[in-house]
């Protein structure tokens, strides 16, 4: 029977692909056993998937087989749902089988959050995960293809209702403005019939971002075709769309999807994680307080900036840095090594605002918009693909084209 330790990991999104490189890297095949836990076969950029739920990308270039990133040679890959983790005994429960642990990184990633509202988990679509997105491509398209057969059917239906204005709902109105015109010629109907309708209860959409790059986003959107209801609150999702604002006014859909929350995947509450606002407060080593080998990463966790008191929002760019920061502390503690501290090293937001528009601040603080923000975006993009898997991968699956 083997001695050496063994590492599980738990997800195989940004924080899980890039903490079981960084370990391959960090640690021979004789000094642990790797074990890389995913639902599918397959890893997806999730930062891709408002275009995959809007139909605006190839959905093969989203989507990247595992075993061609982590060779199973080096890595035992398990494609299984991961159900509960026993804290006590080391011990992951899967849905087929289960699993001991020496050393335990949870990066499962989020659910979608609805905070409650009436009717939302039952009637509005999420850009959750891979097959959620081509869900939403799928039924838009139903809409159109079926009012296109029936002349006398509800205008209502060729509409879409996002609900929540920021970054993800932002970005998924963006794809839309450009999808829904190129729907309308394919099945001949009139564009001015087709809505893109954007609801935020805040005051403002984007409320992270700066105020000229807010107004720019909301201007460029608008010019294409939606429209923008901030500070208009959800009081009810039903199945003929949402219900807002103190009159309770109807606005009708044929497709609605809601993107204003997310919270820790609930492997962790199910497991006796206690979440606070959503999410898991590990300490500043990332490992789950208390318990010396787990570490919790990625969208499942909080990590506090400690200089201005309140945690790190959770982005893919965080979830990669977590993963560096794991997996260097796993090779510590089998070498009865000093800990590191995770510090966030900022490197700017740029939100798509479709496939030839953006706007936001990369290092520094400098501003970008339109065609160089686009650009730029796309650079982000292809930058993580060539982390993950080279200039094989990069050249398969990127967005910028060289030719
Ligand atoms: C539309 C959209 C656009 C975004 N744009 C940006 C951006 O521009 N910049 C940025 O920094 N961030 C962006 N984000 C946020 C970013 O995608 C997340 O912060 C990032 O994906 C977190 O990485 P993760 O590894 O924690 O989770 P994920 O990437 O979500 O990976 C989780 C993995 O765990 C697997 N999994 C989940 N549950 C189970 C289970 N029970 N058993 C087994 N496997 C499971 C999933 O299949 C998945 O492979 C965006 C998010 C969305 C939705």
């Amino acid at each position: 029977m083997s001695t050496k330790p063994r590492i599980v990991v738990l997800g195989a999104g940004y924080a899980g692909m890039m903490t079981t490189k960084k370990l391959i890297k960090n640690l021979t095949p004789e000094e642990a056993e790797i074990v890389l836990v995913n639902k599918h076969n397959y890893h997806y950029q999730t930062t891709w998937l408002h275009e995959v739920a809007a139909g605006t990308i190839n959905q093969n270039q989203v989507r990247i087989m595992i075993k061609d990133i982590i060779s199973p040679n080096r890595v035992r890959l398990i494609y299984d749902t991961v159900v509960k983790i026993d804290q006590d005994d080391n011990r992951v429960i899967l849905e087929n089988s289960e699993l001991i642990y020496d050393y335990l990184v949870i990066a499962l990633g989020y659910e979608t959050n609805t905070f409650g509202i009436k009717g939302m988990d039952e009637h509005a679509f999420f850009i959750e995960s891979f097959e959620s997105s081509q869900l939403i491509r799928e039924h838009i398209e139903y809409q159109f293809a079926k009012f296109h057969q029936d002349p006398n059917a509800d205008e209502s239906s060729l509409t879409i209702l996002v609900g929540g204005g920021g970054f993800t709902g932002i970005e998924f109105i963006g794809e839309l403005v450009e999808r829904v015109p190129k729907l309308c010629k394919k099945y001949d109907i009139d564009r001015g019939k087709a809505k893109i309708i954007n609801v935020e209860a805040a005051p403002s959409i984007l409320p992270t971002f700066d105020k000229e790059l807010v107004s720019y986003a909301r201007k460029s959107l608008q010019e294409r075709g939606a429209q923008i209801l901030e500070g208009t609150k959800i009081n009810e999702c039903t199945k003929e769309g949402f219900i807002v604002g103190e009159d309770n006014e109807l606005i009708k859909a044929g497709t609605v999807v809601w993107t204003g929350g997310v919270k820790a995947s609930p492997v962790l509450t199910n497991s006796g994680f206690e979440l606070t606002k959503g999410r898991f407060t590990v300490n500043g080593d990332l490992r789950a307080p208390g318990r010396d080998n787990i570490f919790v990463i990625g969208d499942c966790a909080w990590v506090m900036n400690k200089l201005e008191g309140r945690p790190y929002p959770p982005t893919a760019q965080a979830a990669m840095q977590h993963a560096s920061t794991c997996a260097n502390n796993i090779r510590s503690l089998i070498h009865h090594e000093p800990l590191e501290e995770f510090v966030f090293s900022d490197k700017g937001t740029v939100a798509s605002l479709g496939v030839t528009d953006a706007m936001g601040s990369i290092l520094g603080g400098k501003k970008l918009y339109g065609k160089p923000a686009a650009a730029m975006k796309k650079v982000v993009d292809d930058r993580y693909l060539f982390l993950l898997g080279g200039i094989n991968l990069l050249v398969k699956k990127g967005k910028v084209r060289p030719f």
